[in-house]
């Protein structure tokens, strides 16, 4: 498109079918843009849903906030309900909003490049096709982290990531080992602690355990959330309100009198449900609640007091092919060993190889770590928008309602190109720079660097994620600041 020609109709491609990919397709098409392709590296939508299917995963964002505001579900068997039901709730919706013949499966994008004012992609496959506009929605929590422990290889039985989970593979009656207390981990060993023979948790970090209840929903309140999707609405305001002045507004608060109230939370969950005092504080953390990912669980400690469950905090020496060798010289012998172990959070689109405008390559752009303005934008790679990019409100809250404010203000970023204002804008470099840099000083103060090791934390232990309040953000999105854009 040149600059001045108006044109109703730019083309888009997304990134990734998975929540904010079907997302972004969804309001593209309510916006009247109806060029677009969704590219989808697997054969099915639904992003970290179809990718984590481990015994006993669940949200731990009530389900009726994580939804889309405009795809209420009547359905949801539980307050938090679990990955299966939530892979399906994404499918449903592509399908009632007739998605799915705008994704193309199997198509794993390789190389994005800025090339005479359109990107152009190709893939894994050989595919290539061009836009005006790519929205990339390639998620957060994607790679797995496998760890680098000695004779990993040599395991005589079956071992695998979280995220990878092997269902051929038989746990009832198994020793099975975890590595990790991640939400991840704290999940698994729930569900798997009353089937398999022997459970036996590593622990390197212990973690603060918030208490929660996980209610299901009678049918009758089924019926009655069908009957009046008001209902659902109040459920999903409140705890909406309740996440945002409770949760996310105080993280970025080290003297919040609330952050102090969730601590103290942990510390009776702690204390009024583990009986063993040696088990109790090795269970107990020595940094303060909600420094890593605050992680949510009903019966973790019931489960870890199994006279079949065991918490070994020794370091891991080595995998042997029986088992896993620990400091102490004992070694714990095992049938699974599962990799509770996390994602390669530096990663975001890579290791799709993206290359802006005169060549600028976003590996080197984010050699020093990824980031990216308000979680959208790079500057040199005008028209390319991320959804849940880097330095975003990641968190114990819905990523649906971030990347539905995303969306919202992407669209109007577009908007400058439909009206013919422009037929490329990107963040300035100034604006990029202002914006790290605010984000250097605010990061200072949450609570992500208050001394524990996380996934929030960039190389240089400098937490990555929203360092301001969940308000302020919401306030970002309502209008994009155009003097922060260069337009051509
Ligand atoms: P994680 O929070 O990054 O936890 C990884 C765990 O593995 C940590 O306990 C870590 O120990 C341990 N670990 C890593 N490398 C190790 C090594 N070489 N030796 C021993 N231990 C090692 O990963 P996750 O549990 O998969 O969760 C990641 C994120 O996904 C969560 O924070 C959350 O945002 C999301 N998630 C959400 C839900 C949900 O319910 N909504 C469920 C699961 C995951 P250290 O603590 O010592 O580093």
């Amino acid at each position: 498109m040149a600059h001045g020609e108006r044109s109703d109709q730019p083309r888009f491609i997304v990134i990734g079918a998975g929540m904010a990919g079907i997302l972004a397709a969804i309001k593209l098409r309510e916006a009247g843009f109806d060029d677009f392709t969704v590219y989808e590296k697997a054969d099915r939508l639904g992003g970290t849903w179809r990718e984590n299917t481990y015994p006993g995963i669940a949200c731990d964002v009530p389900s009726h906030l994580y939804s889309y505001s405009f795809a209420p579900n009547p359905s949801w068997s539980r307050q938090f309900s679990p990955g299966a039901e939530i892979q399906a709730y994404f499918e449903d919706v592509a399908r009632r909003h007739g998605i799915g013949t705008a994704i193309r499966f199997g198509e794993e994008v390789t190389r994005c490049a800025f090339e005479d004012g359109r990107w152009r992609i190709q893939t894994a496959r050989g595919t290539s096709d061009t836009a005006d506009f790519v929205i990339a929605a390639t998620g957060v929590l994607h790679h797995p982290a496998i760890p680098e422990i000695e004779g990993l290889d040599s395991f005589g039985g079956a071992v695998f990531h979280s995220a990878r989970w092997d269902h051929g593979v038989p746990l009832d009656g198994a020793r099975v080992g975890v590595v990790g207390t991640g939400s991840s981990a704290i999940q698994i060993v729930s569900a798997l602690v009353d089937r398999v023979a022997s459970l036996t948790l590593f622990q390197r970090t212990a973690q603060w355990i918030m208490p929660v209840n996980n209610p299901a929903y009678s049918d009758a309140e089924k019926r009655e959330f069908a009957r009046n999707p008001a209902a659902m609405e109040e459920i999903r305001a409140a705890v909406s309100q309740a996440f945002i002045q409770g949760f996310a507004n105080v993280l970025v608060d080290i003297e919040s009198p609330l952050l102090q109230a969730i601590h103290d939370a942990c510390v009776a969950n702690l204390e009024g449900s583990v009986t063993d005092p040696v088990l109790r504080e090795k269970l107990r953390p020595t940094y303060r609640a909600a420094c890593k990912r605050l992680v949510m669980s009903p019966d973790f400690y019931q489960a870890i007091q199994r006279p079949n469950a065991a918490l070994i905090t020794e370091r891991i020496e080595r995998v042997e092919p029986s088992g896993v060798r620990t400091a102490d010289g004992a070694l714990r012998e095992l049938d699974v060993l599962v990799l509770a172990t996390g994602f390669r959070v530096d990663r975001f689109v890579r290791p799709m190889r993206v290359v802006g405008r005169d060549g600028v390559e976003l590996d080197d752009v984010w050699n020093g770590g990824p980031s990216a303005y308000l979680a959208i934008a790079v500057p040199d790679f005008p028209n390319f928008f991320m959804l849940n990019g880097p330095n975003g409100p990641v968190g114990n809250f819905s990523l649906i309602d971030v990347a539905e404010m995303q969306v919202g203000y992407i669209l109007q970023l577009v908007e400058q190109v439909r009206a013919g204002n422009c037929s490329e804008i990107g963040v300035s470099r100034a604006a990029m720079q202002r914006f790290d840099a605010d984000r250097a000083e605010a990061a200072k103060s949450t609570i992500w660097a208050t001394g524990c090791r996380s996934w929030y934390l960039d190389a240089g232990g400098l937490p990555t994620a929203w360092p301001w309040t969940f308000d302020r953000f919401v306030e970002e999105m309502q209008r994009p600041r155009l003097a922060d854009y260069d337009l051509r």
